[in-house]
């Protein structure tokens, strides 16, 4: 019989998927690793089994204790269900600027959901310190609560070494020459990056940093500006160095626009049968641009981070499009 023991072995070991139109336009293997297909739906399962395993072997989660985390809803929804499975209760900080969908998703798993206004990282209520103070109310009040700290804390990209990077590079058996992707934490490009380098030092690592966020310009001027924010787009885009980024190997760096990257979402639609998140359009539009930068013949890994119904109030609403003078897919507009 084949099975898998729990939840946790659904996590990870996700596809490649062979992306067929931007692959042709740009005489490149262009594929995406379907992090979607994870039982929460995103690529953070992964940083929720990898910061939860770290802490269980640390000694810092006891039997039925509360992990706190901050998060856009990714992370917090893989939280939830592992909680869930393995025992634990999970507790979440997130800001009110975050699709309805996800709030709804954590809702329905049973978390103990904090939604608070959204704020900059040097806000003392930031939703990042407001997890941490939380943490600290609950170990006070019951006895254990551990603040998963996904942005700062290493367990997050080690294990995007130890398996989305080296599942990467298993599955195109060693042939990947790029690697590109999206900020949040940090976690997926500082993991994967580490992981590829080690096999062979020649991989070119790509950041697609969305409009707003500042880590393009730290790439390629070593200064951090204070960025607008401006992008529609969840779960990516930061303003300050997380421990995470500060691993991260990156040899070239691409701005994408949210009117650059939605046309790819659009077209996944269309084109693939598939409906994902908005940083997965990023992602895919830094892989054309890697695809250009290191011209035909290459193999290009990017990761597609999650699905879209996630986000189906804003990314496929065109009311809310038109708003923001951004792309309204052909099929939405009457
Ligand atoms: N895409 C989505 C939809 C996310 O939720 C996240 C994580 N917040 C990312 C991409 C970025 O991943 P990481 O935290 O590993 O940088």
């Amino acid at each position: 019989m084949q099975y898998a023991s729990d939840v946790t072995a659904l996590i990870g070991n996700t596809p490649l998927l062979h992306l067929r139109e931007v692959s042709e336009r740009t005489g490149c293997t262009i594929l995406g690793k379907a992090e979607f297909l994870n039982p929460g739906g995103s690529v953070k399962d992964r940083t929720a089994l990898g910061i939860l395993r770290d802490a269980e072997a640390r000694g810092m989660l006891e039997p039925a204790g509360r992990i706190v985390e901050g998060t856009a809803g990714n992370t917090g929804i893989g939280l939830t269900l592992l909680a869930n499975a393995l025992g634990y209760k999970c507790s979440v900080v997130m800001p009110l600027t975050q699709s309805k969908e996800k709030i709804d998703s954590l809702e329905l798993l049973g978390a103990d959901l904090h939604l608070v206004p959204a704020t900059s990282y040097k806000d003392p209520n930031h939703y990042i310190h407001r997890a941490q103070r939380l943490a600290e109310q609950y170990a006070e009040k019951e006895g254990c609560a551990v603040w998963a700290r996904q942005f700062d804390n290493l367990a997050n990209m080690a294990i995007h070494r130890d398996t989305t990077g080296e599942e990467i590079w298993r599955q195109t058996d060693g042939k990947v020459d790029g690697f590109v992707c999206a900020v949040g934490t940090g976690g997926t490009l500082a993991g994967v990056s580490a992981a590829l380098k080690a096999h062979n030092p020649a991989t070119v690592i790509g950041l697609a940093d969305p409009d707003g966020a500042s880590l393009y310009d730290w790439f390629t001027e070593g200064e951090l500006k204070p960025g607008e924010g401006s992008s529609i787009l969840e779960g990516i885009g930061v303003n300050h160095i997380t421990d995470n980024v500060a691993e991260a190997k990156v040899d070239v760096a691409f701005q994408i626009s949210d009117r650059e990257a939605l046309p790819y979402v659009f077209d996944l639609l269309e084109q693939e049968g598939l409906c994902l998140g908005g940083s997965a359009g990023v992602n895919i539009a830094g892989a054309v641009r890697l695809a250009e930068h290191l011209g035909p013949g290459h193999t290009i890994v990017t990761i597609l981070c999650d699905y879209g119904n996630r986000y189906q109030s804003k990314l496929f609403n065109p009311v809310f499009l038109e708003n923001r003078d951004l792309p309204v897919p052909k099929w939405l507009t009457i």
